[in-house]
């Protein structure tokens, strides 16, 4: 049976990409909201809202007694987590299911694996994907890092097990360095995730990012929907994301989406799902699985016209996919450019009010964001405001266009990120698809 309402347990231009998806279903939709969100644009959107507590995210949109009470008042009976806060915590996802709503989501036991990232590693190698060559589990103490290191090759990443959001990770280019990254990750994990398991990883020094989008659902269907390639990063983060890699060839393509393929359904892994992983000299190399929707889905949606949020609520419906491999086609290309509330070469958050804002439009372009004229950023949560995605048949085509959108658009009262992608999309290695990971890093070192 089809879900007949859904609460969007986030806020921003996640909660707008969901209430849009569930409106083309005909499906009801319910907002949650902090006391700081009360004029959020999809409050507005939403047929019905609901306060769920205060302006900080541990109180509101992590409050899970909070969020279960206005699914309970509302009769919602899908819960979709989006990204970020609570999509990649297992306790919600079975507290969800415990109440009888469907998680529009993996199950909890998914959720758990890949969240520890030295047993995803584990159950990645068992079902036949290649990994970044390392440690064989967790590592215990400097002498046993020390031990691995010298056998895998230096520079080596020691990265926590419970990481994300590319925090604790810390390289050691060379053997003196290692004592102080193992103990400085450690440290990190043990702050910020409550957990001080690490591993050991060879630092590979040029690859580009690349990951893989994927999709099952409960009757045995396993599809993937090729590949988005986010290596334009800063500080471990996505800034800028394309879909196809400029790097892959059509063979590599559908090469690395059977394995992953087959992998998934040995899992048994139900929902969308991206394999991220290393791509250097024509090899992939595992590094995290990710079990939500991406910010960088858009990209992926562009070159194949699926809807990912709606496959995604009729999987939780217990529905069959509506498409099968081989009606996967990849047309065209597409960029995304996230727009943050930053200052563009600091990248000190810069939340306040909009002053004015115009949307850029045309053929091949979209704008996932919940910003309106006179609409105040918060202050407490992700400086994320909106994504600009762009289509061409050509990636030629997409840079072209991508720039003269960024051109239309305006932002003011806020400083944020477009004037760092019109510098991009300006630049020559960019449009010849020449960069890997470290290339944004560099390039701000260079240019500011
Ligand atoms: P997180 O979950 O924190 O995002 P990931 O494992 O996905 O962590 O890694 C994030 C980024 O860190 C990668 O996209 C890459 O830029 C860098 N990274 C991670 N592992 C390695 C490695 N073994 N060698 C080089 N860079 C790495």
């Amino acid at each position: 049976m089809m879900i007949n309402k859904v609460l969007i347990a986030n806020r921003g231009e996640i909660a707008l990409r969901i209430h849009r998806a569930c409106k083309e279903m005909n499906i009801s939709t319910v907002a949650i909201h902090s006391e700081a969100d009360r004029d959020a644009m999809h409050v507005r959107l939403a047929d019905e809202s609901v306060c769920i507590g205060p302006a900080a995210s541990v109180d509101s949109y992590l409050n899970i007694p909070a969020i279960m009470a206005a699914a309970e008042i509302t009769g919602a009976d899908g819960i979709h987590p989006g990204y970020g806060f609570l999509s990649e915590n297992a306790k919600f996802a079975e507290i969800v299911e415990a109440h009888d709503i469907a998680f529009i989501g993996p199950t909890a036991e998914h959720i758990r694996l890949m969240g520890d990232k030295i047993a995803a590693k584990d159950a990645m190698i068992r079902t036949g994907v290649p990994c970044v060559p390392g440690s064989d589990g967790g590592v215990a103490d400097v002498a046993e890092a020390q031990k691995v290191a010298k056998q895998i090759g230096y520079p080596v990443i020691i990265k926590a097990s419970a990481g994300g959001g590319g925090r604790g990770m810390k390289v050691a280019l060379t053997p003196d360095e290692l004592e102080t990254a193992f103990r400085t990750a450690r440290t990190e994990s043990k702050a910020a995730f409550g957990d001080d398991a690490v591993y050991i990883e060879k630092y590979l020094q040029k690859p580009r990012h690349i990951e893989i989008q994927v999709i099952a659902d409960t009757h045995g269907n396993v599809v993937h929907l090729g590949e988005r390639d986010c290596s334009l990063q800063r500080r471990h983060q996505k800034v800028f994301e394309e879909a196809p890699s400029p790097a892959l060839t059509e063979s590599e393509r559908a090469e690395i989406g059977k394995r992953v393929c087959a992998s998934i359904k040995k899992l048994g892994y139900r929902g969308v799902g991206t394999i991220e992983f290393l791509w250097e000299n024509n090899e992939f190399y595992f590094i995290e699985m990710n079990t939500r929707l991406q910010v960088e889905h858009p990209v992926t949606e562009m070159i194949t016209r699926k809807d990912l949020v709606q496959e995604q609520i009729r999987i939780a419906s217990g529905e069959k996919l509506s498409f099968k491999q081989k009606d996967v086609q990849f047309i065209g290309h597409a960029i995304e450019c996230r727009i943050n509330a930053e200052h563009p070469v600091t990248f000190v958050p810069s939340p306040g009010t909009i002053k004015d804002f115009h949307a850029p439009g045309g053929l091949g372009v979209r704008l996932d964001s919940a910003m309106y004229t006179g609409y105040k950023i918060p202050p407490h949560y992700d400086s994320l405001i909106g994504k600009l995605i762009v289509h061409g048949m050509t990636r030629e085509e997409c840079l072209l266009r991508l720039k003269r959108a960024l051109d239309e658009m305006v932002i003011s009262g806020v400083e944020t990120t477009l004037p760092l992608h019109l510098r991009l999309v300006e630049n020559e290695d960019v449009a010849k698809g020449e960069y890997d990971i470290h290339w944004l890093e560099h390039f701000l070192a260079r240019e500011s």
